[in-house]
């Protein structure tokens, strides 16, 4: 791949978002670019430009842009006068959805649960999580982790530690202890421990909990991986203590680890699972929260919302079950490009004394600090590749490539970043770029 640097100045198209849009826009300033398609693992603009996609709506499109089984799919059904709203009444889309659902992922793994359609996004499959912990076990408190991220609106926020998105809340974000995540205190310290130790004290001050929300890997919170054992011990302190667990799969799961529940394997059942992101595949909105059978107490109604379902989204994300998940197939892919990322993030690293995080599809190189970081995804968006950062200070690059991307196109983004990461790491040559 041939590394031409764009020139960068301002271009017309955008003037109408500095002039309309709110301030509150965030990846459009680091890519103020106007995309005009997408297909696969490439992004275009309107100016003839491409680009390989790492971004992958923050893991919302593991099976990439447009993908043309998902694509006909849905214009199937649009063809056909499908049902595009329906509340939540019983439509074709759904009924299939929720067969196939039952079929290709629950009854394989063994798995029993309800599924609630709350609001389309992720944040909703969160509140409607924590929401049922507090019910079912009358309690108030939620157990969330340093570096969580779990959503933008008051409960889910309230359970995020990022204290930038904090700071947008205007009101108390009450009732949630912000515990230390695996590894916080580094590899010595069993943090998992220090919670039952807490938990166990009648006077240790931490209120009895209706559920621990954890992720398995840290998506936005810098890719901190929960070793299984950390998992398990959390699931076991959960059921000693009475507490619901839930995890947020919405980054992690559909794939991005390597299976379709980021937990699987483990040795543990969660209580409550949410998922969103890739879950209709299309990056269309939809977000499910599942839960054991014998914990729907809801009354019919008592959380409700306009858009709960998307019957464009159930049909594609039954595309993506029926295409994707129903061998092994896929997951050999996913396992096969995961080593080819990590081998080559570890040998970049190695090369600078930098360290890599991550798991599976969401691995990433922590550059030390947050200018370094953007300055390495700046230099890799002007040689065409879409890259962004997460962690506590910006500081990790994280590759969240589709997971469909061919191995080709993978190596070839890989090189880009590597090319970007040698440039900031060297003050002559980065001053030169
Ligand atoms: C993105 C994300 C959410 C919030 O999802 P939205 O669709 O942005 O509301 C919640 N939890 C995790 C782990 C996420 O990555």
């Amino acid at each position: 791949m041939t590394i031409t640097p764009k020139p960068t100045r301002k271009r017309p198209e955008t003037a109408i978002y500095e002039r309309r849009e709110s301030r509150v826009r965030s990846y459009a300033r680091a890519m103020p670019r106007e995309f005009t398609s997408a297909k696969g693992a490439w992004m275009h603009d309107s100016e003839g430009g491409r680009y390989l996609d790492f971004l992958s709506g923050c893991s919302s499109l593991n099976y990439g842009h447009n993908h043309p089984v998902l694509k006909e799919a849905l214009l199937d059904y649009i063809a056909s006068d499908g049902v595009t709203h329906g509340l939540d009444l019983y439509t074709s889309a759904k009924t299939d959805f929720l067969e196939t659902f039952e079929n290709v992922i629950l009854k394989p793994r063994g798995l029993d649960y309800r599924a609630m359609f709350t609001g389309p996004t992720g944040t909703n499959a969160v509140e409607a999580a924590i929401k049922l912990a507090r019910k079912v076990t009358g309690r108030e408190m939620v157990i969330a982790f340093t570096n969580g991220f779990h959503g933008m609106t008051l409960g889910a926020l309230a359970c995020t530690g990022n204290a930038g998105k904090r700071s947008g809340a205007g009101v108390p974000l009450n009732h949630v202890s912000h515990e230390p995540f695996d590894g916080y205190f580094g590899p010595d310290v069993d943090t998992a421990e220090l919670l039952e130790q807490r938990l166990s004290d009648p006077s240790s001050g931490l209120d009895a909990p209706a559920a621990i929300l954890v992720e398995t890997v840290q998506g936005e919170g810098g890719l901190n991986v929960a070793s299984p054992e950390w998992l398990r011990s959390i699931a076991r302190i959960a059921k000693r203590h009475g507490a619901l667990l839930i995890i947020d799969d919405i980054q992690a799961g559909c794939g991005r680890t390597g299976s379709f529940f980021s937990f699987e394997s483990m040795g543990f059942t969660p209580d409550i699972v949410t998922l969103a992101k890739s879950l209709s595949g299309m990056g269309l909105p939809f977000a499910l929260t599942l839960f054991r059978p014998d914990l729907d107490i809801w009354s019919p109604g008592e959380h409700n919302g306009t858009f709960r379902g998307n019957n464009h989204a159930f049909v594609t994300a039954t595309a993506t079950l029926r295409h994707f998940w129903q061998n092994d197939s896929f997951e050999e892919d996913i396992a096969r490009r995961s080593e080819i990322l990590g081998d080559r993030l570890s040998t970049i690293a190695s090369r600078h004394g930098l360290t890599t995080c991550g798991r599976g599809m969401m691995q990433g190189i922590d550059m030390g600090d947050g200018e370094t970081a953007s300055a390495v995804c700046a230099q890799a968006f002007e040689r065409g590749l879409v890259i962004e950062t997460s962690g506590a200070h910006d500081q990790i690059v994280k590759v969240l490539a589709p997971l469909t991307i061919e191995d080709s196109e993978l190596t070839a983004g890989l090189d880009i970043l590597d090319k970007c990461i040698d440039l900031a790491m060297s003050p002559v040559l980065g001053a030169a770029a």
